[in-house]
Parts: structure tokens; sequence; C-alpha cells
């Protein structure tokens, strides 16, 4: 498996391999089975597999949360390794921002919405990050998780709005055993959090509105950011305490 820290060394080695088709998985690290599953799934879609590593500053509400974001570069290499990676890429913020952030993606519609409404500019940030990974990896398979399926939708109307010439894949979300979304964020639950955590699939699941699920998960003691059905899926955020979990059920 190969590894880049310089993008000066990956251009060089993406522009020399002419494999085809080439699957790509964006990621902030910390990979557990949810990531893993888009790794499967480009292993099995692409002759070649590749896998980025970046937290990106831009995208954090605040430096609190970025510093909290927690980070195992050396366990996630490990884990991609063994997955069956070809090549990991992992820039820093100075290389992928040397124009010093004066161009970004803006989208004014469905970004402001959702997660968009509690956390201004998120959107806009995630955009832009996934573009100039995008353009740096030239995938032609790129696989996003259905768990952040705002995003999803948004990466892929970027797609299609830039004609970018990718296919954006959904893959669907990868839960443990108690119906929780796996997630990075998960860790930083402690054990009453994470016990509680669980009742998020479990209402979205098992209520009749939006509305009610709103209501049971304040009941139990969630903080809910908002709850609602848009075009056949029900999808929320609710903290408990300083974490903020997402998750999105069909409906
Ligand atoms: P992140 O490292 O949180 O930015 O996530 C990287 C990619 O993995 C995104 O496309 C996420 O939607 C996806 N992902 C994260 N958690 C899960 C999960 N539990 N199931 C499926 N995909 C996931």
């Amino acid at each position: 498996m190969k590894t880049f820290t310089s993008i000066r060394e990956w251009q060089t080695w993406r522009a020399a391999v002419h494999a085809t088709p080439v699957g790509f998985v964006p990621t902030m690290g910390t990979l557990h089975q949810g990531h893993l599953s888009l790794v499967k799934a480009s292993r099995e879609q692409n002759v070649l597999t590749i896998v980025s590593v970046f937290i990106n500053p831009k995208q954090f509400d605040d430096s609190a949360d970025f510093n909290a974001y927690p980070n195992d570069f050396r366990k996630d290499l490990e884990r991609l390794r063994k997955a069956g990676v070809d090549a990991v890429f992992l820039p820093d913020a100075a290389q992928i921002y040397a124009d010093d952030y004066r161009f970004k993606v803006t989208e004014s519609d469905f970004s402001q919405r959702l997660c968009g409404a509690h956390r201004p500019g998120h959107f806009d940030s995630v955009l832009t990050v996934v573009m100039r990974l995008l353009n740096l990896v030239r995938p032609d398979n790129a696989y996003f998780g259905e768990k952040d399926y705002q995003q999803l939708q948004l990466i892929r109307d970027m797609a299609s709005a830039f004609f970018m010439p990718v296919n954006i894949v959904a893959c669907a979300t990868v839960r443990e055993a108690d119906g929780q979304a796996m997630s990075s964020r998960n860790q930083r639950l402690d054990a009453g959090s994470r016990a509680k955590a669980a009742s998020l699939y479990a209402t979205l699941k098992q209520s009749r509105s939006a509305n009610e699920a709103r209501k049971v998960l304040a009941t139990q003691g969630f903080d809910v950011d908002y709850v609602e059905d848009i075009a056949g899926r029900r999808l929320a955020a609710a903290r408990l305490g300083n974490t903020r979990l997402i998750d999105n059920v069909e409906i």
C-alpha cells in the first residue's frame, strides 16, 4: 500500500496510473466498519482503490470541536492495509488550502436546511474540500455513506452541476448491534450516553411522524436540532451533551 503526504508526489504517482476504473473513498480517519464498507464496495467495483484521510479544519463549527475530533493515523493505515487499499492520500491543510481558501464552492438552497441551518457554512466547506480531493484523485467512482445523507445529496448535486467526470456511489449506513449508526464521534460518548444514543435510530424508525419523533427524543434527554421528513426519508440531528449525532431512515 502506497502512502502520500505530499500533493506533488501524489500527482506524479497519479499521472502514471493508467488502470481504470479507479475508486475513491474520502474520509476524516478514525476508521470503523462504516468506512471499511465503502472501501469494500470500491474494491469490488474498481481495479484500484484510493482512500484519503484528511481532517478538514474548515468544516468544523469551532476549534474546540476540531481539537476534540479523534485521530489515530497509525491505526487507520493498518486497517486500510488489511482492507486491501492500494494507495492512501494524507495531505495536510497547508497544501490543500495553498490558496489561503480564496476559492470555495457555494450552494445556496439545500445546504441551508437541516444540518446547514444549525451549522452555517458547514456544507460549503464540505463541498469545497470534496471538489479539491476529487480534482486531485480523479476517480471514476467515489463512495459516500448514506449516514451523512444531506452531504451525499449535496455532493451528488455538485458533481452533476459542475459536469464532474465522476460517478457518486451511495453506500448503506453500517450500524452497531443496537442500531446506533457507526461514527467516529461515538467514541466521545460516555457509557450512559452511548446506551441512550441507540434510541435515536429506534425512535426515527418507530415514530409515526417527525413531530412525534422530536417529542420522544426530547423526553429521552436529547437536545434535538431537527427531525424532518423529506422525499421518503426521515432525517435528524440531536445532541447528547457535547456530542452531536445524526441519522436518517427510509420511511
Ligand atoms: P467521515 O470520516 O466521517 O468524514 O466519513 C467518511 C465517509 O464514510 C463519508 O462518506 C461517510 O458518510 C461514510 N460513513 C461514516 N460512517 C458511516 C457508517 N456508519 N455507514 C456508512 N458510511 C459511513
